[in-house]
């Protein structure tokens, strides 16, 4: 196992004989989903693949059963590892912006993909960096899986977003967007479709949002100038982090709206991205409040400075 803690400051060879995701070694692959190819159309630059050991399987139905008090079902769904990049030896930190722009639009085909079977009702896009992210292999890739069931996290979530609504008549994303630019003080970059900031009561040290500026509840609506304005917004996260933070492990989730509610007015998708300084312990597990050591706007300062 080649995985080390500054996994971007090592030098390694491209090609890893005993990766799975280097090309050439199919053989230790289950499937290919998608891909994206290169720029000859000889080769590919992205692609999806099905896991090995997914979380969720697209076997038996979808429904829940009666087990005595309890009710059980099929973990039903689908599990895609998206290979980010044919290099071993590049992390998403490294990454030119261009190479960022054809994760995203792995990202962006993989998800269009299984948005149009309708077993799915949660399509969920995320990356886990570093060991203590839980990866267990360093070629670049990111991870989605497709479930036919929407948990109460997300339910709450978007409970929460329609009750604003109800209560204002906007939608809470747009009113934190435009709250932020105008404070500035937790605000880290902008550009014409993305602005990136630190959230007012960020859960752990250095929580950062990515979030389109359009409204817009479903990932799947990106468009071709949002994708170049997303890969500008990532290239500049990863920079900060390499920077300033000393590549920390982290992750990523894509949280788009559930299905059927694209066109909601209250939902607004965002990037959400936690590096792991600080480790969940039994306050946090036993209350379900965090305990975040820092302060979101002196954590914006050191980011900007
Ligand atoms: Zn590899
Ligand atoms: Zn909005």
């Amino acid at each position: 196992m080649d995985f080390v803690r500054d996994v971007c400051l090592v030098q390694m060879p491209e090609y890893n004989p005993e990766c799975p995701f280097c090309p050439g070694n199919e053989n230790k692959l289950s499937s290919v989903a998608c891909e994206i190819p290169d720029k000859d159309g000889k080769a590919w630059s992205a692609r999806a693949v099905y896991n090995k050991f997914p979380a969720l399987i697209p076997e038996g139905d979808i429904f829940r059963h009666q087990d005595g008090i309890y009710l059980q079902g099929n973990g039903f769904g689908s599990h895609l590892v998206i290979v980010e990049s044919p290099r071993h030896n590049i992390q998403m930190c490294g990454m030119a912006r261009k190479e960022l722009l054809v994760v995203i639009e792995s990202y962006h085909k993989c998800y269009s993909m299984l948005a149009d079977d309708p077993r799915y009702m949660l399509i969920m896009l995320f990356k886990n960096h570093g060991r203590s992210a839980g990866a267990s292999l360093f070629h670049p890739h990111s991870q989605l899986v497709a479930s036919s069931v929407v948990p109460k996290f997300i339910r709450n979530r978007e409970r929460e977003e329609q009750r604003y609504f109800d209560e204002m008549g906007r939608c809470v994303m747009c009113d934190v967007l435009e709250f932020e630019a105008r404070d500035q003080k937790r605000m880290l970059f902008d550009n014409q479709s993305f602005a990136v900031f630190i959230p007012y009561a960020a859960e752990v040290p250095f929580e950062l949002w990515v979030v389109p500026r359009r409204h817009m509840a479903d990932f799947k609506d990106i468009n071709e100038v949002e994708k170049k304005d997303m890969a500008e917004s990532l290239e500049w996260v990863m920079k900060v982090f390499q920077d300033k933070l000393h590549c920390p492990d982290y992750n990523f989730t894509i949280n788009s709206c559930t299905r059927y509610k694209s066109e909601e007015p209250q939902l607004h998708w965002f990037l959400r991205i936690l590096p792991r300084l600080t480790t969940r312990a039994g306050f946090e597990i036993g209350s379900g409040m965090c305990i975040n050591p820092s302060l979101p706007e002196d954590d914006a300062e050191f980011l900007r400075s």
